[in-house]
């Protein structure tokens, strides 16, 4: 196991809603399936751990993070493609995503706050109609495309 699970593993523990949060956020960062498979063997004791805390969060449930948190290490576990979670959440920005190396954005509607990506998926080859908003906070909405 290495030095960052170990580190997830105890924050996610704590019942301190500040180092819930911030491990979500990094598990929500990675790529390391290796690691994320190792949290998997976790998932109960995380479970019951986190299930009553209130992250808070004004506009934008923390609680929202601890959820992906936890569905891309059921994603991992279960060997899906990390696209198979762009669509449950508001919070995956294409450019980030390509910038990381799992999209290619293909073509995109002109700049705006509200605008659309095309974007296939680097793994797995899906393409999806990614739908960009701005309420407080910019989110992306993620659609397969049906022909992919
Ligand atoms: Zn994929």
């Amino acid at each position: 196991m290495s030095g960052e699970v170990d580190a997830w593993l105890a924050d996610l523990l704590s019942r301190d809603t500040h180092r819930v949060w911030g491990a979500a956020c990094a598990i929500n960062d990675s790529r390391d399936r290796q690691d994320l498979a190792t949290l998997a063997g976790h998932l109960p004791a995380i479970q019951r751990a986190t299930a009553d805390l209130d992250l808070g969060g004004a506009l934008f449930p923390n609680n929202e993070r601890l959820r992906q948190a936890l569905a891309t290490v059921r994603a991992a576990r279960d060997g899906l493609c990390r696209c198979s979670l762009y669509g449950q959440f508001l919070t995956h920005d294409p450019c980030k995503e390509e910038g990381a190396g799992d999209v290619t954005v293909v073509s995109t509607s002109p700049p705006d706050w509200n605008m659309t990506y095309r974007c296939r998926c680097n793994h797995c080859g899906a393409e999806y109609e990614v739908e960009q908003g701005e309420y407080h906070l910019t989110w992306w909405k993620w659609g397969k495309e049906e022909s992919a």
